[in-house]
């Protein structure tokens, strides 16, 4: 049999596309093949030209992704302007660092609402589609704090714990429809999220210190890995939280 990871045809939605993690792996499914909508509150300027480059098309799709009220015009706007859907990479994220004694309400459903609840009402439009074509593939970028519980980031550790938790259930109940959901959890990787950590001389030691390879990660160290969640070599595999945290986990 052979063993493809080619995306030609397919059409994909990510969130949060226009710089970091989502820019990479945005970029890599258009070298693998697919159409991309881009869907985030920036423009994607830079994504667009990228995915240019590639010979495939790129469609801005913006939204705010902190409520859940774009979800189903984005998927309907991403069907519209793609000709389909085939996959999604629920990507969009942010962070807020404090502590326990100063963490607000809004630091915590900030947090919870963009992370956690946008990535299970779109995953649950865009399954709408999948499952009616009886094909498609869900990507949800976790974290390590998937598994572990960090440093003064508890309402992020709550959310992409949950996104575990959601990878593994939608895997579930759309095994049977044709569509596998999994999850990355990314290591430490240098982009906006990180810069504080990056920035702090003590936290940046002890986080390289902790890394068997050695280094920060890069975005593009993650976009493999999504290109083959995306593509048909990964049909078997479902409802998995893929650590590409350059051993981290291991130690
Ligand atoms: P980043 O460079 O800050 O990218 C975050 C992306 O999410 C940006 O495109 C941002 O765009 C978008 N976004 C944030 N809030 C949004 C909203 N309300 N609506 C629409 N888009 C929104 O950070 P990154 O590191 O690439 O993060 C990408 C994902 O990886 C996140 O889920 C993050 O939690 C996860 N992750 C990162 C690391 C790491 O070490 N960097 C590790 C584990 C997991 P705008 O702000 O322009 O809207």
């Amino acid at each position: 049999m052979a063993i493809s990871f080619d995306l030609t045809g397919k059409r994909a939605l990510v969130t949060g596309a226009n710089t970091g993690i989502g820019q990479a792996i945005a970029v890599a499914l258009a070298d693998a093949g697919a159409d991309v909508g881009l869907a985030g509150r920036s423009e994607p300027a830079q994504t667009l030209a990228l995915i240019a480059k590639t010979g495939r098309k790129a469609v801005d799709l913006r939204a705010d992704l902190s409520t859940i009220a774009p979800v189903q015009g984005l998927v309907d706007d991403a069907v519209a302007a793609l000709g389909g859907l085939d996959i999604l990479v629920n990507n969009a994220g942010i962070i807020r660092r404090n502590d326990l004694a100063d963490f607000t309400e809004e630091d915590w459903d900030a947090v919870v609402d963009t992370n956690l609840k946008t990535l299970f009402f779109l995953s649950q439009a865009a399954a709408r589609v999948m499952m009616a074509q009886g094909a498609g593939k869900i990507i949800n970028i976790a974290s390590l704090l998937s598994f572990q519980g960090g440093i003064r980031v508890p309402s992020y550790a709550a959310a992409k714990s949950g996104v575990a938790g959601v990878t593994k259930a939608l895997a579930n109940e759309l095994a049977p429809a044709g569509v596998q959901v999994n999850a990355i959890a990314p290591g430490y990787i240098a982009t906006n999220n990180t810069a504080a950590l990056q920035a702090d001389e003590v936290r940046n030691r002890q986080i390289m210190e902790r890394i068997p390879t050695g280094r920060w990660g890069k975005p593009e160290d993650i976009a493999g890995a999504a290109v083959f969640l995306a593509s048909g070599a990964a049909d078997y595999v479902t409802g998995h939280v893929l650590a590409v945290d350059g051993g981290w986990l291991a130690r």
